[in-house]
């Protein structure tokens, strides 16, 4: 009896598998057929870029005029793409040294009835550090790599997600603040999250993508790199080598210097952050020279399509694919 009970349960559970594995198929091939056709219009890239880097906006500081313009325009964007807020407004606001900080939250709900309750966080800081040090007149530190590069990324991709809706887990785009004094945003909202006991599955930070890569076979890389197995798992959704290894990115212990860190050390899930840039191929880190005319608009363009069958993948998975190593 507890033999042929045990071997029908195997038989079943095999006959589980196998329809699993090919519904995964399905959904993986499915995504490189369709998704692979989705296009990034890189005067849309542009457009925001501009706006995010103008002299208007005064090097993004948190609390300024400045990054309230650019708070104002992001939500005006998700708005005109029907992308709903997470909470009752787009904004989720903190205390900042006697100042306000404001996070910006759009949400592409899930399709699945019980997959919908997991969810991505697909983040990128907004804020920059204002005003420093003048070089030939020129003060305002406009941020166009760091980070309103990131920041065009995931617009973009809250546009193309919120126009297929074909996401069975649900999605939040995030755009923080105050990362530049001490990844303040994040870690309010990290909190937040986990108190109100959001499932995460996966936090894929966007920062610094202007600039591509010198020499390498991947386009950007993961910081954090041995922490999971994401990068593994994102370039075989991709069928390409999207995301790889920067021997600096772990001596400089990047993985905890951004916004990723907050939702690591809050959810203890996959957290890591997409970067191109390699310590070589951009002299104006924090630099009033940081600006939009330096940033390679095609480069941005094909790395956001690029990430976009990843993204795609594990936001449909049938289980939690990504998982710390
Ligand atoms: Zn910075």
């Amino acid at each position: 009896m507890k033999t042929a009970g045990l071997g029908l349960l195997f038989m079943f559970s095999a006959c589980n598998l196998t329809q699993n594995s090919t519904e995964e198929k399905e959904i993986i091939s499915s995504s490189k057929a369709k998704i692979a056709k989705a296009t990034i219009n890189p005067s849309s890239v542009k457009e925001e870029l501009d706006f995010l880097t103008s002299n208007d906006l005064m090097g993004r500081n948190t609390g300024s005029e400045g990054i309230e313009k650019a708070a104002v325009y992001i939500e005006n964007i998700l708005r005109k793409n029907n992308i709903k807020p997470h909470y009752t407004t787009y904004r989720d606001s903190f205390e900042v040294k006697g100042a306000s900080g404001y996070n910006i939250i759009g949400m592409v709900e899930g399709t699945d009835p019980e997959l919908k309750k997991e969810f991505l966080i697909i983040s990128a800081h907004y804020d920059h550090i204002g005003l420093i040090s003048p070089i030939a007149k020129d003060s305002i530190a406009n941020g166009a790599n760091d980070n309103a590069a990131g920041s065009v990324a995931v617009l973009e991709l809250a546009k193309h997600f919120s126009s297929t809706t074909r996401n069975k887990r649900s999605m939040l785009f995030v755009f923080l603040s105050a990362e530049e004094k001490g990844l303040l945003g994040s870690k309010h909202l990290a909190k937040r999250l986990k108190d109100e006991k959001l499932d995460l599955y996966v936090n894929f930070n966007i920062e610094m993508i202007g600039v591509p890569m010198v020499g390498k076979d991947h386009k950007a890389y993961l910081t954090g790199f041995e922490e999971s197995n994401l990068a593994q798992k994102f370039n075989e959704y991709s069928n390409e080598k999207i995301l790889g290894f920067l021997p600096k990115a772990k001596e400089f212990d990047l993985f905890r210097r951004s916004d990723n860190y907050s939702f690591y050390q809050e959810f203890k899930v996959p957290s890591q952050t997409i970067s191109s840039f390699d310590f070589t191929n951009y002299n104006y880190y924090h630099h009033v020279g940081d600006e939009a005319d330096k940033m390679d608009v095609s480069f941005m363009t094909d790395l956001i399509e690029s990430i976009i069958p990843g993204i795609y993948t594990m936001a449909n998975t049938l289980t939690k694919e990504i998982k710390l190593n």
